[in-house]
Parts: C-alpha cells; sequence; structure tokens
C-alpha cells in the first residue's frame, strides 16, 4: 500500500484530537472528487512497517493525547489496500487501548466483500457512499454529501 500523507496531530477529519493517515488508490472516480490527487494507486509513497510503528507510537503518546486514527484517501478498502489496513487496525486494537478507529470509503456499506468486512470488524465508525456532487453540503458534519451514511458500530 501506498499512502499520500500522515498528519500526526489532527484536528479536522473525525472528533477530538487524532492521528489520520490519507492513502493511496480508489476506483470510484467521483466526480468533484475532493482529493484526486490520491486516486492512483501508485501514487504517494510506500507504507512501510515504519510508518506503522510510528502510527501506533503517536496514538500512545501520552505528551499529546490523541482520542483515534482516522483513515481516508484514496480509499483504505481499496482490494490492493485491504491486507495492509486490517493489519493496521489489528495493531491499533491490540496495541493502543481506549483509541477509536474512523474509516472513510467510498463504497457502500452493503457492497462490501468478505475481506473488506473483516476490517469493519475492528473499526468503531465508518463513512460510506461516493462523494455525489448534487447532493454535496458543506453544513454536513464529518462528511461531503448527504447520500453518505455514519455508520457507528460501537458507544
Ligand atoms: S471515494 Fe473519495 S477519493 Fe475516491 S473518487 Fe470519490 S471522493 Fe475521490
Amino acid at each position: 500500500m501506498n499512502y499520500h500523507q500522515y498528519y500526526p496531530v489532527d484536528v479536522v477529519n473525525g472528533p477530538g484530537t487524532r492521528c489520520t493517515l490519507f492513502v493511496s488508490g480508489c476506483v470510484h472516480q467521483c466526480r468533484g472528487c475532493y482529493n484526486q490527487s490520491t486516486q492512483r494507486l501508485d501514487s504517494g509513497t510506500p507504507f512501510t512497517q515504519e510508518a506503522e510503528d510510528r502510527i501506533i507510537a503517536d496514538l500512545n503518546d501520552t505528551r499529546i493525547p490523541r482520542r483515534g486514527l482516522s483513515l481516508s484517501g484514496g480509499d483504505p478498502l481499496h482490494p490492493a489496500n485491504v491486507a495492509d489496513v486490517l493489519h493496521l487496525v489489528k495493531r491499533v486494537r491490540e496495541e493502543c487501548q481506549g483509541k477509536d478507529i474512523w474509516l472513510w470509503t467510498g463504497y457502500c456499506l452493503d457492497e462490501l466483500n468478505t475481506a473488506q468486512r473483516e476490517v469493519i470488524g475492528y473499526i468503531d465508525t465508518l463513512i460510506d457512499g461516493k462523494f455525489e456532487q448534487d447532493k454535496a453540503d458543506p453544513s454536513l458534519k464529518w462528511r461531503g454529501s448527504a447520500n453518505q451514511i455514519i455508520h457507528t458500530f460501537t458507544l
């Protein structure tokens, strides 16, 4: 997997102070995509063991308490990204007690295949669906268009 950006301290993408990773690769081709440069799988930088270790360390850094991890892109559930994203979310669950995981995907929840659904089993919140320009609404929280749904799996 490649990624475009990693923000170790982010207060924009999800609730509270977070670590946020924007991965590379997306098949959805939404008109008005806000992150077109991330659509190609081979864009960005390889997501190495060091990059993964850094996220775990940042989430556990008590000097700047983070509420959790946000995964966006691109699409973290692009079939080519699923194995690496699954590895990451499992580590967060095992090694970062009390941290939540939010994930944005262009797929709808009911379209996900078995491998993609396995990732969902480790996250707290999924924001799903393509960005639809005719349903865009800047007043929406955590999503760009009204068709996208915020699914909360844990309370
Ligand atoms: S799902 Fe997101 S990254 Fe992918 S094309 Fe749509 S808006 Fe762009």
